[in-house]
């Protein structure tokens, strides 16, 4: 009996830590988000397949705490969502990506659009599209610099309402692209009703290639669907040559991974990936 309580009390200090831990990285991400303090924003560049030059780039979340370190974002966006912090985390790095993108403008260099990635709380806000417009408008950008990414189960959860806001986004000029495609949906009659630019291939598929001949069945199924439906195709986490040489024989357009360029501070980004406009 005396045992079995010291059990208990263990396991429910345990307990306490792991709650207290989660509750101190709550509290240090909603100061971050209301400071904007460790936040930034990486870029990982999508290049043309035929000759890997600078087709568009995503930008990727970064948030570095000085007790909890560097924190995937894989972590700490549905941290930000359980905690109903997502719309303004969202927004903070919205407007950042705009303010980026003004800079390099003015900087004189080339501009590609950058993608940018909607959680669902983020795309089912009231004020999206309202929040968008006053941000380009108040950075001057035009609505083509910035793409977006959402992903399947954002869509389809409620398809019939992501319609008219999908219109909407591209009436203003941006492109969509749907993310981690494949991984959610075993159906693909969906597509033909979705108001959809990009498919991106999640990287799943990709590395699988090669090992798996129904990963490449898969893979010629989808990018042939994807250009009978003149959607682009960009294929997400290529790491190798031979993943590279593979993906030839598919209609792929863009490709997005360690092997062609990874995610990288704006400045670094700008140096390796931005020439000059010449004036
Ligand atoms: P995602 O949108 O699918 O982004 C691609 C992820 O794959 C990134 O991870 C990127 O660094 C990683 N990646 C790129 N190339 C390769 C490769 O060749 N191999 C491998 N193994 N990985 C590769 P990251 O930056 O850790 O982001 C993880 C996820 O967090 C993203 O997946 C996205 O779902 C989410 N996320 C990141 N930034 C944001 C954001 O600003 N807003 C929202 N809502 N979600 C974000
Ligand atoms: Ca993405
Ligand atoms: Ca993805
Ligand atoms: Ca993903």
């Amino acid at each position: 009996k005396q045992e079995g309580r010291n059990d208990y009390r263990l396991y429910s200090q345990d307990m306490n830590h792991q709650q207290h831990r989660a509750l101190a990285m709550e509290t240090a991400l909603r100061d971050a988000v209301e400071s904007g303090d460790g936040l930034s924003l990486h870029y990982q560049p999508q290049v043309h397949r035929h000759d890997r030059t600078l087709a568009g780039v995503e930008a990727l979340a970064r948030w570095q705490h000085p007790d909890f370190g560097r924190v995937s974002p894989a972590d700490f966006i549905p941290l930000a969502e359980r905690a109903g912090l997502m719309v303004a985390l969202g927004r903070t790095l919205l407007g950042q990506a705009i303010r980026q993108q003004r800079h390099w403008l003015d900087q004189g260099l080339v501009p590609v659009p950058v993608s940018v990635n909607l959680s669902a709380q983020q795309f089912w806000q009231h004020d999206l599209l309202v929040q968008l417009r006053q941000l380009l408008a108040e950075h001057q950008l035009p609505a083509g610099l910035i793409n977006i990414e959402l992903t399947e189960s954002v869509l389809l959860d409620k398809q019939q309402q992501a319609i008219p806001l999908l219109n909407s986004l591209r009436e203003l000029g941006c492109a969509i692209a749907i993310d981690d495609f494949g991984t959610g949906y075993s159906s693909l009659s969906y597509l033909q009703d979705l108001p959809v630019d990009v498919l991106k291939i999640d990287r799943s598929f990709i590395q699988r290639l090669g090992e798996s001949r129904s990963s490449a069945a898969i893979l010629a199924a989808v990018t042939g669907l994807a250009r009978e439906l003149a959607f682009h195709v960009v294929a997400e986490g290529v790491e190798t040559e031979a993943q590279m040489q593979a993906l030839e024989r598919y209609p792929v357009d863009l490709v997005q991974g360690y092997l062609t360029g990874r995610p990288l501070p704006a400045s670094d980004f700008a140096a390796l990936w931005l020439g000059k406009t010449r004036h």
